[in-house]
């Protein structure tokens, strides 16, 4: 399945090689700026490769996405895409990946925590056949001990669970090889746990050590709900664990139940009357109770992914497109699988 490449701006010539750097954002303004230019020089020192930089707007309420269109008007190596709402983090990389024509795809964080002078060393372990080179952070600055807690609760839960096992310390900032994002492009699913989903590819991945700055200005857009939100992403799209505990504890359920009933007809044997019977069994109703709405809400979990994967929305939607060979919008992410129109090209 190879994707109409007609809309996207030419490889470089003469082989060089392209790398791109795709950047999510969402009320960036404080940063934007600072990052690209960090980005550009970054980039600048790259031995024998061109590159370009896929900035993704994901539904910014503040000035960022005017901010971008400046910066693409005076650096032509930049392209930018505007996504229609906020779609989260995961669907505006997805959308960037769509986007990027690189040899080579980095992801990285707008706010500088991800430090881009990492990038020319990642690119080295490209070079040396590495298809996935993640950014492993060795430190954590300017966290508070609240996320850091749950950032290795997080990490600790998923290494437990998950049929893939995603190492520790590393967020999106990453390089990966063309297969790679091909690979990744073509799974359909609209749940897109980024890190889990690169993981699963295989291929040959290497970590890059490095220290994760503190973030250069602005709030961190995880809160807590975002993070449960994630862990549950995680747990659900990569591991059949709550259905597997569902049967552990239906079957623990019936054991007990078997063991009181066993403790009763003792004690009505031993006894004349049985004591505490209607307690033994409003216990056993409010206990029984518990599992089977238990089992209904994890039940209902997966039933509402399979809805959510079967109605085949797009990913996400563009609004605007600057700095490809076709420029405009809106159109619709590319569904791999339905074989519909590319992401990249305005529908009509
Ligand atoms: N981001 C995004 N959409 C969102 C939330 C975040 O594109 O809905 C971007 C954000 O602009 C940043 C990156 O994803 O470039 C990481 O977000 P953030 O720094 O808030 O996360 P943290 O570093 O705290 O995990
Ligand atoms: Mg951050």
């Amino acid at each position: 399945m190879e994707p109409d490449r007609q809309e996207l701006p030419p490889r470089s010539p003469e082989g060089r090689g392209l790398l791109s750097v795709v950047v999510p954002c969402f009320d960036e303004e404080a940063v934007i700026g600072e990052a690209h230019r960090r980005l550009a020089a970054a980039l600048g020192t790259l031995p024998g490769m061109d590159f370009e930089i896929v900035y993704v707007d994901d539904g910014s309420r503040d000035a960022t996405p005017d901010l971008l269109r400046e910066i693409q008007q005076v650096d032509r190596r930049v392209r930018l895409v505007v996504l229609s709402r906020n779609f989260g983090q995961d669907l505006a990389i997805t959308a960037g990946l769509e986007h990027a024509a690189g040899d080579a795809v980095v992801l990285i964080d707008a706010d500088l925590q991800d430090p881009p002078e990492v990038i020319p060393e990642m690119v080295e372990r490209w070079r040396q056949g590495v298809a996935v080179a993640y950014g492993q952070r060795t430190e954590r600055e300017g966290e508070s001990r609240f996320k850091l807690w749950t950032a290795a609760a997080f990490y600790r839960l998923i290494a437990r669970v998950s049929e893939v096992s995603i190492p520790r310390n590393t967020g999106n900032f990453r390089l990966m090889d063309r297969a790679v994002v091909e690979a990744f492009l073509s799974m359909p699913e609209s749940a897109r746990f980024v890190r889990g989903m690169v993981t699963w590819t295989g291929f040959r991945q290497e970590p890059v050590p490095f220290r994760r700055a503190a973030r250069f200005a602005g709030d961190t857009k995880w809160p807590l709900r975002h993070m449960i939100r994630l862990a549950l992403d995680a747990v659900l799209s990569f591991s059949d664990l709550p259905l597997r505990l569902l049967t552990w504890l239906g079957a623990a359920a019936l054991a007990a139940s078997l063991v009181g009933a066993g403790l009763l007809l003792a004690v009505r044997l031993a006894a004349e009357t049985p004591v505490g019977a209607a307690a033994a069994v409003a216990v056993a109703a409010v206990f029984l109770g518990g599992v089977q709405l238990l089992a209904a809400g994890v039940l209902g979990e997966y039933l509402g992914r399979i809805y959510r994967e079967v109605r085949r929305r797009p990913l996400y939607l563009v609004a605007e497109r600057l700095g490809f060979r076709t420029e405009g919008g809106p159109a619709g992410g590319r569904r791999p699988l339905s074989g519909g129109a590319a992401g990249r090209a305005p529908a009509a």
